[in-house]
């Protein structure tokens, strides 16, 4: 019972991710970029499309679920917070709720900040996690529709799940993070190492997702918002935590 992956790029710089258990043949796509290159995957590994898992709302993650779900008849399955602004959703999903693929599960986290109602889909026994726009390797999503308080306790949520949780996350974005994050942290000898791997990936035409929370937990600027050499670094020395995760922030929107 393990969990197949396959990454793929989709419009600009989203990524598309098909989840495949082997035992049943289930296969679910986490969100829908559009629908062209969901196909090109599907053919490519010979996979059937049972389901789509949405993480949020933004059209750079939904605009293929109508054509899939014509040509498919998937299972739809989305944030109750936000189903309303996603078309063809056959179930609405929260906080704690287990959904099902196949012989495999995953566990739905409620993590507001980017969108209202945004979600991310934990396979814990695959030691995976698919959290969309809240976190991305080095960075995380904007702060659209929540609070930066809301997005700080989001990516707190995130930080808790087990180190060697494999992350996909929504956009390639590892490179312009990065160069933001050392700017907080040039000095971080992690951030330098991840700074070397993502160099290679690239220059390989390699992904830089997956990454692992381990390496984000050492890393990523907008996971170590408590860490008191980050927040000395933006001049918050003993503030809280979610308002050096807003300065944070807030840099990197004019970065
Ligand atoms: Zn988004």
């Amino acid at each position: 019972m393990t969990a197949e992956t396959h990454l793929f790029g989709c419009l600009q710089d989203n990524y598309g991710v098909l989840v495949h258990d082997k035992a049943s043949g289930a296969t679910a796509a986490i969100d829908a970029p559009e629908a062209t290159p969901v196909e090109a995957a599907l053919k490519k590994t010979g996979w059937k499309l049972t389901d789509i898992f949405v993480t949020h709302h933004h059209g750079d993650h939904t605009g293929g679920i109508a054509e899939l779900k014509q040509r498919h008849g998937c299972r739809v399955v989305a944030p109750r917070n936000e189903a309303k602004k996603i078309p063809a959703v056959d179930e609405t999903v929260g906080e704690g709720d287990v959904v099902r693929l196949g012989e495999l599960s995953a566990r739905v986290l409620e993590t507001p900040g980017h969108t209202a109602g945004h979600i991310a889909y934990w396979f814990e026994d695959d030691c995976l996690a698919f959290v969309g726009d809240t976190l991305f390797s080095i960075g995380c999503g904007r702060v659209i529709e929540g609070t930066p308080e809301m997005m700080w306790n989001s990516l707190v949520k995130l930080r808790r799940l087990p180190g060697e949780t494999r992350l996909f996350c929504g956009h390639e974005y590892t490179q312009a993070n990065i160069r933001f994050a050392q700017t907080i942290e040039p000095d971080n000898l992690a951030l330098i190492a991840r700074a070397a791997e993502a160099s290679e990936q690239v220059a390989n035409r390699q992904p830089t997702i997956p990454t692992t929370l381990d390496s984000e937990k050492a890393a990523n600027p907008f996971l170590r918002a408590d860490v008191p050499e980050v927040a000395a670094a933006v001049g918050m020395a003993g503030k809280p935590p979610a308002q050096v995760f807003a300065e944070i922030r807030e840099r990197k929107n004019r970065s």
